[in-house]
């Protein structure tokens, strides 16, 4: 059996992962989604872009003739040539499993640097990882342990480092020395779970599980097994906690006293597992609390942002104005079609909402509020401009789970809209989507990427109103003596 760093990235990620990953079907894995197909070439152009600078051997061998690129490694190692490019390395661990590293680069130890002989004369390598990152995150700091590991075991020398490259920063660094044990801890644990062919719990966790193309398998499996991952509220260590009081369904969990959970959790925590649990069970809203100041006007604006994280770009600003008075509505999508226009859409931004004072502004989490304190700093708008926005801003998100809980698997608008009965024109479109479609649009100049994206910004709006609309309903309506 081979263990590569990728296999040994999912495990820190999800065991499960791993294990799927060789034991399962692979035609039972979900397409891979455009968003990840995007995440992988901007991947391999980032690789292109560093490899540029460096002048290096690169490895020929058939592919996955393992033994054959390790041997021509090895030779090329033996040299002592600078730099060597798609580089194997071989371990046969005595447990059975062979560990195999391939290291973007390995780069050649300057004479002066190596305190120690290694087997192949006085020089050893160290090898570099290129990352699309910008942080040296702990799986990766693993993962280039793994590779100067396996390193040393072919040179005869541990190297004193393992180098990240990673985006538009300096070099990082890895400490060796602080992070063998816990490497090995992870190493041990992957092979021994590998080994025992024991197919680890599913657990569904909305942020690990995003980008997995086992999700639909394992959605599946903790469907059928009512699993209680599924239930909103219940994480990793919370399910743990659980597991520990034996509360290992949703029906035990709804039928303890929330007194019994206060030792392990805080009394809004306690209530609002069990109440969560009596919701899913019956399939039905409870009231929370009475919510007498959700925000009713004239005239209502509803909000909604596509961005661009890594560029700190939001390159569309969402707003669909309701007249309640008349009855009608327009939606405007303010659209930067080139990055350069994140002012313009700004400015026109400003402009719309201060043609309506009064009306509140309603959206769903917090980013609205943050990106109108960033583009205010950012374009230095004076402070009469922006600063009223702020109050005028009613986060629908923080309204439904202060006044309701719901039989919905996580508190996302995709999952409470439908609940309500909203569907998105696109079933799969996502903010993720979306930055694939902008994405396409500024390589291809395809109109029908901004009219995808500015339709999904739109149904968002849309599903925003339904939501706060629905809650507005319910608690009018609803008997105020539960929660
Ligand atoms: S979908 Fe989630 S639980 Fe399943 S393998 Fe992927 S990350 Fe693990």
């Amino acid at each position: 059996m081979l263990l590569d760093a990728r296999l040994l990235l999912f495990y820190q990620r999800c065991n499960r992962r791993a294990f799927l990953d060789v034991y399962e079907d692979p035609s039972r894995q979900d397409q891979a989604s455009d968003y990840l197909h995007k995440l992988m070439r901007d991947s391999w152009e980032h690789h292109q872009t560093v490899l540029n600078e460096w002048n290096y051997h690169q490895i020929k061998y058939i592919r996955e003739d393992w033994q054959a690129g390790a041997d021509a490694t090895r030779e090329l190692m033996l040299q002592g040539v600078d730099c060597i490019h798609k580089g194997v390395l071989l371990y046969p661990d005595d447990r059975g499993v062979t560990l195999l590293s391939r290291p973007d680069l390995l780069v050649k130890c300057s004479t002066s640097t190596v305190p120690e002989k290694s087997d192949l004369g006085a020089w050893s390598y160290i090898p570099h990882q290129i990352k699309l990152g910008k942080r040296p995150k702990l799986d990766y700091q693993i993962v280039a342990a793994f590779h100067a590991w396996v390193l040393a075991q072919v040179q005869g020398l541990m190297p004193e480092t393992s180098i990240l490259i990673l985006r538009g920063r300096s070099d990082y660094q890895v400490n060796l020395a602080k992070l063998q044990d816990r490497f090995l801890q992870t190493l041990n644990a992957c092979i021994q779970m590998l080994l025992s062919r024991t197919e680890p719990e599913v657990f569904i966790s909305r942020q690990r599980c995003n980008l997995c193309r086992w999700y639909s398998s394992c959605y599946a499996t903790a469907k059928s097994e009512l699993h209680l991952s599924l239930l909103a509220g219940v994480s990793q260590s919370r399910y743990d906690d659980l597991q520990t009081l034996g509360l290992t369904t949703t029906e035990s969990l709804s039928a303890v006293d929330p007194a019994v959970l206060e030792p392990v959790w805080s009394r809004p925590i306690a209530q609002q597992l069990v109440l969560q649990a009596k919701s899913t069970l019956t399939g039905k809203a409870l009231v929370k609390s009475d919510l007498t100041l959700l925000p009713v006007a004239p005239v209502e604006i509803y909000f909604d942002i596509e961005a661009e994280p890594q560029l700190h770009l939001d390159y569309l600003l969402g707003l669909l104005v309701v007249d309640r008075s008349s009855g009608t509505d327009r939606f405007y999508p303010l659209l930067a079609e080139q990055p350069a226009d994140e002012q313009l859409i700004w400015e026109q931004f400003l402009e719309l909402v201060w043609r309506y004072p009064s009306a509140p502004i309603f959206h769903f989490y917090d980013y609205e509020v943050k990106t109108v304190r960033r583009l205010a700093r950012l374009y230095q708008t004076a402070a009469p401009q922006w600063e009223p926005l702020i109050t005028r801003l009613e986060d629908v998100h923080q309204l439904v789970t202060q006044g309701a809980i719901l039989p919905v698997e996580s508190y996302s608008l995709k999952s409470i809209a439908r609940w309500v009965g909203f569907e998105w024109r696109d079933s799969d479109a996502s903010g993720a989507q979306s930055l694939y479609w902008y994405d396409q649009w500024q390589k291809t100049g395809d109109r029908a990427f901004c009219e995808a994206i500015v339709r999904y910004n739109e149904d968002d709006c849309r599903a925003t109103q339904r939501v706060k609309d629905w809650l507005w309903t319910f608690l009018r309506e609803k008997d105020l003596n539960v929660g």
